[in-house]
C-alpha cells in the first residue's frame, strides 16, 4: 500500500475504498514506526489531523469534491500555520505559534488538505543539509549516514520514507531542488511570484518562493495548481491567473529545443552524476527532442553575487527578531544589552554569519562594491538566460553536482557547503522556475536528479516535459528503509 501517489490517495478517497482517517492512520503509524530513524518532522499534529480526517470523511460521504480533500501533507516548518508552533529550526523561534495561516496554508484547507504536521529544515532556511537546525539533522532515507539535503530536507526525506502523501518546502537558492536530488524526490521551484509569500518567514524575499516535493511530477502540478496563483497580500505576486496545469500534462508534447549549458557540465561535476544525467539526456532525445549546446558565461558568479544578495536581504529581514514583539528573550540590564544577548543566544553560528556579512556588504562605504555590483551581476545572469533561451526552449542542468554527502562531511567548511548549490543559485537570480526530477541512481543507489529550467511562466512547459521523461524513464524511488 505504501508509496502511492498523492493522485492516486486522492482517487481512493474519492472511490471511499480508503478513508481518510485510515489514511491518517497509515501516515501516523509509519511516522512512529520510522521517524526516529529519519527525524524529518519538528512537530507532528496527531490529534489535529485525526479532528480534520473525520471532517473530511464527513464531507467525502456528503458527495464534495475539492482538489485534496482528506490528503495528509507535511510543511516545511518556516511557513506560518495558525495555532501550530512554527520555529524555522531556530531557537528564536522555538515557542512561536502564529495567529495567522500563509496564504499556501489557507488554500490547502480550502482544499481540503490535511495538515500532517511541520518538517525540519536548517535554521531560517540557511544552509544545504539541514545540519543547520537548532534542534537535530535528519537523516537521508537512503542512507541514514548521509544528509537529506537543504535546506528543505525534512520535507524532501518525508516525501521519500512516504511520511507523507506530498510536502511544501521553499527554495531561495536551491533549498527544495538539492534536497529533492539527494532524496529522490520531485522538487519544483516556480517561476518568482507564481505562489504567494505571504506567511513564508522572510530569508531573502527577492529570491524566497515555495514549491511542492512530492512523488510524481503530475503530484507537484495539482499541488501548485492549488497553493499558486494571484495574491493582494503579496506585492510581488503575478496578477495574471494560472493554467490549468494538470490539463496541460495531458496534452502532447511537441519536439522541444534542449539547451545544455557547456559551463554546467564541467569541472565540480562529479563523475558518476555525469553519467546519470547524460543517460537521461539520451533518453529525452529518444523521446523526439533535439539536445544543443549553450552558454551561460556568468553562471559561475552567481554563486558569490547569491551571497551578497541573500546575506543583505538576511540581515534586514531578520532583524524583527529582537525579543521584544514575539519569540526568544533573554535577560539583560537594559535594553540594548537584552538585545544583543536575546540575538547572541537565539541565533545559531550560520545564521549569525549570514547576518554579519550582509550588515557588512549594505553598510555604508561598501554598499557600492559588494551589494551593487551584486545585483549587476544578477542582471548579467538574467541576460543569459534570456540569451539561451533565444536557442532553446528549456534548459537541462544538474540539480546538485554531487549525490547526498555524509553527515559532518561538509559541516567545518562554509564554503564547500555553500557550493552544493551552484546550478539551482543562478535560476533562482533569474526568477526562473525550475524543476528536479529523479533521473537515475549512483552504483551505491544514491538518487541523482536532472534540473529541467524553463522561461518565467513557462512552468506548465517546464513540468510537462518533466512528466514525459518521468514516465520514459520509470524509476523505482523507493527507498530501502523498512
Ligand atoms: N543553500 C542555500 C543557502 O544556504 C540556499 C538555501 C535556500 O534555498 N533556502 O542559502
Amino acid at each position: 500500500m505504501e508509496h502511492r501517489s498523492l493522485l492516486e490517495w486522492r482517487e481512493s478517497l474519492r472511490r471511499r475504498e480508503i478513508s481518510a482517517r485510515e489514511l491518517v492512520e497509515y501516515y501516523l503509524e509509519r511516522i512512529r514506526r520510522l521517524d526516529p530513524k529519519i527525524k524529518a518532522y519538528l512537530t507532528v499534529c496527531e490529534e489535529e489531523a485525526r479532528r480534520q480526517a473525520q471532517e473530511a470523511d464527513r464531507r467525502l460521504s456528503a458527495g464534495e469534491d475539492l482538489p485534496l480533500l482528506g490528503v495528509p501533507l507535511a510543511i516545511k516548518d518556516n511557513i506560518c500555520t495558525r495555532g501550530v508552533r512554527t520555529t524555522c529550526a531556530s531557537r528564536i523561534l522555538e515557542n512561536f505559534v502564529p495567529p495567522y495561516d500563509a496564504t499556501v496554508i489557507e488554500r490547502l484547507k480550502a482544499a481540503g488538505a490535511i495538515l500532517l504536521g511541520k518538517t525540519n529544515l536548517d535554521e531560517f532556511a540557511m544552509g544545504s543539509s539541514t545540519e543547520n537546525s537548532a534542534f537535530f539533522p535528519t537523516r537521508n532515507p537512503w542512507d541514514t549516514e548521509r544528509v537529506p539535503g537543504g535546506s528543505s530536507g525534512g520535507s524532501a526525506a518525508a516525501v521519500a520514507a512516504d511520511l507523507c502523501a506530498g510536502a511544501l518546502g521553499s527554495d531561495t537558492g536551491g533549498s527544495i531542488r538539492q534536497p529533492a536530488s539527494f532524496c529522490g524526490v520531485v522538487g519544483f521551484k516556480p517561476t518568482y511570484g507564481r505562489v504567494s509569500r505571504y506567511g513564508l518567514v522572510a530569508f531573502a524575499s527577492s529570491l524566497d518562493q515555495i514549491g511542492p516535493l512530492t512523488r510524481t511530477v503530475a503530484d507537484t502540478a495539482l499541488l501548485l495548481q492549488v497553493i499558486g496563483g494571484p495574491d493582494e497580500r503579496d506585492t510581488t505576486s503575478w496578477p495574471e491567473p494560472q493554467p490549468d496545469y494538470l490539463a496541460e500534462l495531458e496534452k502532447p508534447l511537441s519536439p522541444l529545443r534542449l539547451g545544455i549549458p557547456k559551463e554546467a557540465f564541467g569541472e565540480g561535476l562529479s563523475s558518476e552524476v555525469r553519467r546519470v544525467l547524460e543517460e537521461a539526456l539520451r533518453e529525452a532525445e529518444k523521446l523526439g527532442h533535439e539536445i544543443r549546446e549553450v552558454s551561460l558565461p556568468h553562471l559561475e558568479y552567481a554563486l558569490p553575487a547569491y551571497y551578497i544578495i541573500a546575506p543583505a536581504e538576511a540581515s534586514s529581514n531578520l532583524a524583527r527578531y529582537d525579543g521584544v514583539k514575539y519569540g526568544f528573550r533573554a535577560q539583560g540590564r537594559d535594553l540594548i544589552d537584552m538585545y544583543k544577548k536575546t540575538r547572541s543566544r537565539g541565533f545559531g553560528a550560520e545564521v549569525k554569519r549570514r547576518i554579519m556579512l550582509g550588515t557588512y556588504a549594505l553598510s555604508a562605504g561598501y554598499y557600492e562594491a559588494f551589494y551593487r555590483k551584486a545585483s549587476q551581476v544578477r542582471t548579467l545572469i538574467i541576460r543569459d538566460f534570456e540569451e539561451a533561451f533565444r536557442q532553446a526552449d528549456l534548459i537541462l542542468m544538474p540539480a546538485s553536482p554531487t549525490p547526498a554527502f555524509r553527515l559532518g562531511e561538509k559541516t567545518d567548511d562554509p564554503l564547500k557547503m555553500y557550493l552544493s548549490d551552484i546550478y539551482t543559485i543562478p535560476v533562482n537570480m533569474a526568477g526562473l522556475p525550475g524543476l528536479s526530477l529523479p533521473v537515475g541512481f549512483t552504483e551505491n543507489r544514491l538518487p541523482v536528479n536532472l534540473q529541467i529550467i524553463g522561461p518565467q511562466l513557462a512552468d506548465a512547459l517546464v513540468l510537462a516535459f518533466g512528466r514525459a521523461l518521468e514516465a520514459a524513464l520509470a524509476l523505482d524511488l523507493k527507498p530501502p528503509l523498512e
